[in-house]
């Protein structure tokens, strides 16, 4: 059977606010809980099925790539087995859940944990970007395009048409939690009318219907300093998700990953690369051109006599210090590997021959210890 897709599972719009959907699901978890209808598969089906949705949907990052890329995009997809959510009672008012049934066990009187009657810092949202390997090496700029929350533009994040005001819950005088007796347990749970608010808003706005937070697809230009690795983040501030209650907003970091070059390795700043010679270049020595990433070629000395594996430094030809307003970069090392002739004309036969007459060949080489 195909899946359905998760808005349409909790009945909510793709633009929903996290209350809406917190709403929404609430009401089919209520609905269709395992407890209130046993062995009806319908309603167990529908549990499991707005669970899911719910988990995917109440995060953020998870939303965002499922908008993005559907169920592709969520991690575990359907894979995950919900089978098990709401076996364990305390699952469903603990752990994940804990914010939408409120406290287990809680004390009389006392507030929900989540607190959400003030002003709240916004969640930071994270971005991953990846470039090319030149690009970390110089800096580059980015587009990035992503969604956020911000504070509703029509009640400024109030969440109440102007001047209309708030009033004191008439659920819950104010407390934010109801109790209710269900089975052996007597559960103190977030008040259902004000969501734990303690107050009610009289008159919400009708942009925003009382949330105060709206989501807005956001672009932005993000400048990749010179020398930035795989694993440095770039922050934003105040480009995450706005607060509750008219809260300042949280931040955005941009992680940085970078492409694997064809042939540089990079270790800090320094960059790595093997070089191939001729065993006549090896011998006699000469110059050559190398390769640098800021593709010149420069010329270095090979001294008559190189032997193989050794390693020469071209200076400050590595990567830019990371915010480094000089011009300090690392180094390129150059490990210079002898290649033997695989193919020999006659020519060539003939004057190896000769080489070998006059050098001589040692047929009894002293051993030495084993290296790479
Ligand atoms: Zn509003
Ligand atoms: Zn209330």
């Amino acid at each position: 059977m195909a899946k359905r897709d998760y808005y349409e599972v909790l009945g909510v719009s793709k633009g929903a606010s996290q209350d809406e959907i917190k709403k929404a699901y609430r009401k089919l978890a209520i609905a269709n809980h395992p407890d209130k209808n046993p062995g009806d598969k319908a309603a167990e089906e529908r549990f499991k099925e707005a669970s899911e949705a719910y988990e995917i949907l109440s995060n953020e990052q998870k939303r965002q790539a499922y908008d993005q890329y559907g169920f592709a995009g969520v991690e575990n997809g359907g894979a995950q087995d919900y089978s098990n959510v709401y076996r364990d009672f305390s699952d469903l008012f603990g752990g994940g859940f804990g914010d939408i049934f409120g406290s287990f066990f809680g004390g009389g009187g006392g507030r929900s944990s989540h607190g959400s009657r003030g002003p709240a810092v916004g969640s930071s949202l994270r971005y991953d970007v990846e470039i090319d390997f030149k690009e970390a090496v110089f800096g580059t700029k980015v587009e990035i395009s992503y969604s956020h929350q911000v504070h509703c533009s029509t009640c400024n994040g109030s969440g109440e048409k102007s001047g209309s005001g708030k009033k004191v819950c008439p659920t819950c005088n104010g407390v934010g939690q109801v109790r209710r007796n269900s089975g052996f347990f007597s559960i103190a749970s977030t008040c259902p009318t004000c969501n734990g608010e303690g107050y009610i808003i009289e008159n919400p706005c009708t942009e925003c219907h009382g949330s105060g937070l709206m989501r807005k697809k956001q672009k932005l230009k993000v400048t990749i300093p010179a020398g930035v690795d795989t694993g440095n983040r770039i922050s934003i501030s105040g480009m995450g998700d706005a607060g509750p209650n008219g809260g300042p907003s949280g931040d955005l970091f941009v992680y940085v990953n970078v492409k694997p070059h064809s042939y540089f390795e990079r270790s800090g700043n320094d960059l790595y690369c093997q070089i191939p010679i001729s065993f006549t270049q090896a011998a006699l020595g000469g110059d050559i051109e190398v390769m640098t990433i800021d593709d010149v070629r420069v010329k270095v000395a090979i001294p008559a006599g190189t032997q193989h594996g050794k390693v020469l430094r071209l200076r400050n030809r590595g990567v830019p210090k990371l915010r480094s307003s000089s011009d300090q970069r690392g180094d390129q090392y150059i490990k210079l590997v002898i290649e033997t002739p695989r193919k020999l004309n006659r020519e060539a036969k003939k004057l190896l021959n000769q080489l070998s007459e006059v050098l001589g060949e040692n047929k009894r080489p002293e051993p030495v210890p084993f290296t790479e």
